[in-house]
């Protein structure tokens, strides 16, 4: 519920603006009402991107400060590679991803963009610099190219749906009845969960960031659109710097490194081969989801043989 508390304020603040016009989503985020705190040192620069190396050194970090949620968090994701969170929920994951947006300012450590502290530089540049997917996106009420070109509005038709195509949603937009000009959100057509995923991942093609931090969905997907799904999320994710919070195998698996946060703090790390073989909590995790799998498994099957 309290996870929930900022995304729905971020919704409604977003249902406002749009009324009003305003269509930059990293001026919403500027506009956000949660945060009030943070806002840019004065002279602050723009960041300059290079190749996209992200750092956590020793992170401190906590909502109120009865409780802390994150516990010295250090990890390094090298320009290019991926690496993914995995753990327990409330283990802290999402409240990573909030960090390094710049959501709120930590209480210890650094996190650095490219050697630069991102409390240093513009929010307006550090968000433009990261593609955000995450597990709950938000549809507006338009139609359904405004919501792909959200992503970078000066995009043109044919852009928009090539990145549809991509992001393996543009046969199902052109089966609807009006095609592209579809409404959708709240007034509209209702998209499942998975279909709003892979409109955010569009419009982060279409953005093109030199980081991507991805919050997989949680929800079990049919594994037909489990497996779209991924097939957009490699593509979108080849050659940036990308931290994934991971619930499906098949990302973790081939992650470049995994950090299993238990409680704000990282319980293991290392590569799937490496961490199977250490038989701890992360190959516990492994064998439950694999469990889980199978069982659903047998069930579908007995109720197609019924
Ligand atoms: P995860 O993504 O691993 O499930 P989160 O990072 O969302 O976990 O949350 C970590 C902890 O921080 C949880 O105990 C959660 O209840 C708490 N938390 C999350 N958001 C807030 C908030 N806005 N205010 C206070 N506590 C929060
Ligand atoms: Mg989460």
């Amino acid at each position: 519920l309290i996870q929930l508390s900022v995304p729905l304020n971020f919704i409604g603040f977003i249902y406002r603006e749009i009324r009003q016009g305003l269509t930059d989503i990293e001026q919403m985020f500027d506009l956000l009402d949660v945060p009030q705190e943070i806002v840019d040192k004065p002279g602050a620069k723009p960041l300059v991107v290079g190749a996209g190396k992200v750092e956590f050194r020793d992170v401190q970090f906590s909502y109120d400060p009865n409780r802390k949620i994150l516990k010295g968090i250090s990890f390094e994701v090298p320009a290019g590679k991926t690496v993914a969170i995995v753990g327990p929920s409330g283990a802290g994951k999402s409240t990573i991803s909030r960090l390094l947006f710049r959501f709120y300012d930590i209480q210890g450590g650094k996190i650095l963009i490219d050697g630069q502290d991102i409390r240093d530089v513009t929010q307006e540049s550090l968000r433009a610099a990261i593609g955000m997917v995450p597990q709950d996106t938000v549809l507006f009420n338009d139609t359904i190219a405004y919501n792909i070109r959200y992503g970078r509005v000066d995009a043109s038709e044919e852009d928009v749906r090539k990145a549809a195509e991509l992001a393996q949603i543009g046969p199902f937009i052109e089966r609807l009845p009006d095609g592209y000009r579809s409404m959708v959100g709240e007034r509209g057509l209702k998209l499942s969960g998975g279909e709003k995923q892979r409109v955010a991942i569009a419009r982060t093609i279409l953005k093109a960031p030199p980081i991507l931090m991805l919050d997989e969905a949680t929800s079990a997907l049919d594994s037909h659109t489990e497996q779209e799904i991924q097939a957009a999320l490699d593509l979108v994710s080849q050659g940036r710097t990308t931290i994934v919070i991971a619930h499906r195998l098949s990302t973790v698996i081939s992650a470049d490194e995994i950090i299993v946060l238990q409680d704000g703090q990282i319980a293991e790390r290392g590569t799937h081969a490496a961490l199977m073989r250490k038989a701890g909590l992360y190959a516990s995790m492994w064998d439950r989801q694999r469990e889980a799998t199978e069982a659903e498994e047998r069930l579908r099957i007995a109720r197609e043989s019924d």
